[in-house]
């Protein structure tokens, strides 16, 4: 029985994303998305917003199942009983992080083998700061997001615009 973790940010996730999760998950028993949840950059949406999105995209597929996880990631896996990190490549310059990262892990979890997935073409270009920011714009995601995560966004942005106006109006009433 394989149990691969597939490990990210996932801000937010997008279908380059899902279709390495839905590739991989035909390869192993069970996938895990795992969502980093104590991050050392800003994110755009929250832990929760993050894990509850992946949770609706996946939720058709009962080989994945969805959570969050902080840490060394090599260190999760082992926890969780999982022989396998999948991780997804886009352009060359992926390759170069990817792979001292794979050396890095088994430096630190020999156990634990990385297998990364090359994309599928049409998602060769896209990357989480991509769709945040042509959705900040304005710009449509409809080809790059399920609908479900063009609204979270669309909402998320809403919210950030919002406060920004009530923040600017509470400033000139003090
Ligand atoms: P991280 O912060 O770990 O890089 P990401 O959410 O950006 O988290 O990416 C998680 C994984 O998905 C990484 O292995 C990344 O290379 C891969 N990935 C991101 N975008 C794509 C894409 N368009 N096609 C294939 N894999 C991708």
């Amino acid at each position: 029985m394989i149990k691969a973790v597939f490990p990210g940010s996932f801000d937010p996730i997008h279908n380059g994303h899902i279709d390495i999760a839905n590739r991989a998950s035909k390869i192993v028993d069970e996938l895990i998305v795992a969502v980093y949840d104590k991050p050392l950059k800003n994110f755009l949406f929250s832990p929760e917003e993050r894990i509850d999105m992946a949770k609706m995209v996946f939720a058709a597929n009962p080989k994945i199942t969805v959570t969050g996880y902080s840490g060394i990631t090599v260190n999760y896996c082992r926890e969780i009983g999982a022989q396998l990190m999948i991780r997804g490549l886009r352009v060359f310059s992926d390759f170069e992080y990817e792979f001292r990262m794979a050396l890095a892990n088994h430096r630190l979890q020999p156990d634990i083998e990385v297998m990364a997935l090359i994309t599928s073409e049409e998602h060769t270009f896209l990357s989480s700061s991509t769709v945040r920011e042509i959705a900040s714009l304005g710009g449509d995601v409809t080809t790059m997001v399920p609908p479900q995560i063009k609204a979270a966004l669309e909402a998320k942005y809403r919210s950030i615009e919002n406060a920004g106006i009530s923040a600017t109006s509470k400033a000139t009433r003090d």
